[in-house]
């Protein structure tokens, strides 16, 4: 008996890995490690979570150069300025200018 038909079924599991390119630099990553932005009626909106319904824009996370208005005008247009704050709020794990009050001690 010889029928030997040993079909090799290697299934390869090809893990897709969506690719997008940031607005502002233009290069191609893994869309994982951009951040999600989502332009709506009021401006672009962060989207971290990529929970957002709406048409998908990414931003590098690491690269403050990515973050400057002047970078973002084309993608955001008069909303840019916006975005470059709140890209700035997001990614300044602490607070640049903590306001430190100090009220005035009772000198004599
Ligand atoms: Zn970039």
């Amino acid at each position: 008996m010889l029928s030997g038909s040993a079909v090799q079924g290697a299934m390869k599991k090809r893990e897709r890995t969506p690719v997008r390119s940031c607005v502002a630099c233009r290069t191609r990553r893994p869309q994982r490690e951009l951040l999600r932005v989502v332009l709506t009626d009021k401006g672009p909106l962060l989207d971290p979570g990529r929970k957002r319904q709406g048409r998908g824009s990414y931003i590098c996370p690491d690269k403050p150069g990515c973050w400057e208005e002047k970078k973002l005008r084309r993608f955001a247009g008069a909303h840019a300025k916006d975005l470059a704050e709140a890209l700035a709020l997001l990614f300044s794990k602490e607070a640049p200018n903590t306001k430190v009050i100090v009220e005035g001690g009772q000198n004599g």
